[in-house]
């Protein structure tokens, strides 16, 4: 008899999407001519920037010539786009990160699951309630926590609380960790780090040498030019950080499928014999074993972000989302409804009316104004009392549901 990763049975059963998606179906059900909108699911919706499309659309045709033609790639991704990230997204900015420090990759939600193949068991874990839940289920599933408790926290992990009272900046672990994943602009609260939040917790990982994963898929929709975009703009985090990036969010590729991780060469980890070892090592050793590379029409359509055309063709896109943003705060705070979030990033973290659930305001707009949210609660127990709206819709939709929402008399 085959044997299964026993640790998978400690997941809870899928909970969130599929159950909104039971919710959306019974009122389906019932209402066949609602037209729902859903501002729910982080996924974009405007088509590719052209730049983009243009670029895949000469490397596809250069695919099928003799001259042209491209097989396995380098593992670790073309170095003209690594070349392209590390001048404009690091080298730009004042970060001294090098091209051979950037792993390109299919998407940031597996890099950010497979960098726990690297790393061994018995670390101690930080993660931020509420949470993206990748980080979370990731670790169940390599055996890294116990079980969930009712509240559905696993044990073994520490849940650092976002909350309105500290500001939605994670507070430091009350007792040492080793790893500690970090999303800011944060999914799902909207809110992003200064770089004295940031700092601190570099501070943090230098003196505990403690590992930061830092998550910064929403770096492109920061507007405060004064806010870091990049966890390598801290001083020291080249020596306690790894970086995951994705042209999901700013270039619409979530279809596409691009996204890159940073791994400093300065980073160290320990064996159990207690010698220092190279991440850089491990981790090229990982994707040069698992993985086979990125195809070279959707690298070539990523290095096309970085093009003049491209780069302008991004901010709209960006600055468009951002408007929705800034559509959705206004109209919810007209109503009475306390927001956050929306500001530096694509989502908008409402605040329930008063002894409301998460799940009862998640009934109350799709039943009152046919729009889909997402209940904080299931981004964690600190997101009880909250939805997420997403900024990521057309202009008219965006604006059919803050009509609908402030006909449907919430307040
Ligand atoms: C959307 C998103 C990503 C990007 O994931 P991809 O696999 O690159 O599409 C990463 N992290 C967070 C928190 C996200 O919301």
């Amino acid at each position: 008899m085959v044997l299964v990763n026993s640790h998978y049975q400690k997941l809870q059963a899928g909970y969130l999407f599929p159950e909104i998606q039971r919710r959306i179906k019974a009122f389906a059900a019932d209402h066949p001519d609602a037209d729902l909108i859903r501002l729910g699911i982080g996924d974009v919706t405007e088509p590719l920037p052209p730049a983009c499309r243009e670029a895949m659309e000469t490397a596809l045709a250069a695919m099928g010539t003799a001259e042209g033609f491209h097989g396995y790639g380098p593992e670790q991704g073309y170095p003209w786009l690594r070349e392209a990230i590390a001048h404009h997204d690091y080298q730009q900015r004042g970060c001294a990160i090098e091209a051979d420090e950037i792993f390109i990759s299919d998407g940031s939600k597996c890099d950010t699951s497979n960098i726990l193949d690297i790393l061994g068991p018995g670390n101690r874990i930080a993660v931020t309630d509420p949470v993206y839940p990748v980080y979370v289920d990731s670790n169940v599933m390599a055996g890294h926590t116990g079980p969930a408790d009712e509240q559905g926290r696993y044990g073994g992990l520490q849940y650092l609380p976002l909350t309105a009272d500290n500001h939605f900046s994670a507070p430091l672990p009350s007792t040492p960790v080793d790893l500690i994943y970090l999303c800011f602009p944060n999914n799902p609260t909207g809110v992003v780090a200064t770089g004295a939040e940031l700092q601190r917790w570099v501070d943090y990982a230098r003196s505990h040498k403690a590992l930061i994963l830092f998550d910064g898929a929403y770096e492109a929709f920061i507007r405060d030019p004064e806010l870091p975009h990049s966890i390598f703009e801290i001083d020291g985090a080249q020596e306690c950080s790894i970086e995951f990036r994705s042209f999901s969010k700013n270039a619409g590729f979530t279809g596409t499928r691009c996204a890159f991780t940073v791994v400093p060469k300065a980073l160290t980890g320990q064996s159990h014999g207690g010698e220092s070892v190279s991440l850089w090592n491990l981790w090229s050793r990982r994707q040069s074993t698992k993985f086979n590379g990125v195809g070279y029409v959707v690298q070539r359509g990523a290095e096309a972000v970085y093009s003049p055309a491209g780069q302008k063709q991004v901010a709209q896109l960006v600055d468009f989302y951002m408007e929705n943003a800034a559509l959705i705060c206004q109209q919810l705070r007209s109503l009475g409804l306390t927001v956050y979030g929306g500001q530096h990033a694509p989502y908008v973290w409402v605040k329930t009316p008063d002894g409301v659930s998460s799940w009862q305001f998640f009934d109350q707009l799709l039943r009152g104004a046919h729009v889909v949210s997402t209940p904080g609660s299931g981004f964690g127990f600190a997101g009880e009392g909250y939805i997420r709206l997403s900024a990521f819709n057309s202009r008219a939709r965006v604006e059919g549901a803050m009509a609908r929402i402030a006909q449907s008399g919430v307040q």
